[in-house]
């Protein structure tokens, strides 16, 4: 089988030990992309989609367009608290530290997706009776050097635990935009709108680590979003950036 994906043999390897591959879906183009690899090179009933909801702050129409580009069922994962209200414990539990999350601290990555996807994890490979299983990540090189470091596949040893084994693996990790969207087209897909829009990647609306374009895309969106944030950043006392508002970093309205 001809494939592009990283580490092609092994995971071809774990996939005919059957292995379940979980596919986080964000909606974005690479995990569009990544989803369309995957299903290449396994068997449907191996592959298991799963989306981490974020609630009003991830883009409005995502979850319908995961549905509208998968043959699997999407399964919805929450985490106990919103982003919101992990900001406002924050600025009460730590008033010395900023509350919003940062690249350099990922408490949204962290708290609002993986867990939540780790805890489906767990749960549906008991159900299942399973005992080996990937974890799909749409990171790639590309998007900064931290990501270009981490490694493509990898024992989770968090998750590998009581009978179970699973892997990290980073399918598209050397992929370059263009040829992200030609595996979304030769899917026969398009990407979400967003991209259409003007946007440079598909995260929450307003991301603490989003270009000043995708979040002046963002205010133009989602402007009752954007007030929000601010808002936000009013009663928490702390600004969503390190030293810059959301405001600051979209400019003055038109
Ligand atoms: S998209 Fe950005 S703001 Fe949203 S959870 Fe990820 S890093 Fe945090």
């Amino acid at each position: 089988m001809e494939t592009r994906v990283s580490n092609a043999s092994q995971i071809i390897s774990l996939v005919e030990k059957g292995a379940l591959l979980y596919v986080s879906h964000s909606g974005g183009k690479d995990s569009q992309a990544m989803y369309a690899e995957i299903c290449s090179i396994a068997p449907r009933e191996q592959v298991v989609v799963v989306h981490a909801d974020l609630g009003e702050i991830e883009w409005e129409g995502v979850q319908a367009h995961i549905r509208g580009n998968t043959v699997h069922d999407v399964n919805v994962v929450r985490a106990d608290k919103t982003l919101f209200e992990m900001v406002r414990r924050r600025a009460v539990m730590r008033p010395d530290v900023p509350a919003f999350p940062s690249s350099a601290y990922r408490q949204c990555t962290s708290d609002l997706k993986r867990n939540p996807i780790y805890k489906f994890i767990r749960k549906d490979m008991k159900a299942r009776a399973a005992h080996l299983a990937v974890n799909c990540i749409g990171l790639r090189a590309a998007e900064s050097p931290a990501r270009a470091k981490k490694e493509t596949l990898k024992r989770n040893g968090v998750l590998s635990k009581a009978g179970r084994t699973v892997y990290d693996y980073l399918p598209i990790h050397d992929y370059s935009d263009t040829e992200i969207f030609a595996a979304i087209a030769a899917a026969g897909q398009k990407p979400f709108w967003a991209y259409a829009a003007g946007n440079k990647r598909l995260s929450c609306v307003f991301c603490i680590m989003g270009c000043d374009n995708d979040l002046r895309n963002g205010v133009r969106e989602r402007p009752e979003l954007y007030q929000k944030y601010l808002n936000l950043e009013a009663e928490v006392g702390w600004t969503m950036f390190h030293g810059a508002s959301l405001r600051d970093r979209v400019g003055p309205s038109d």
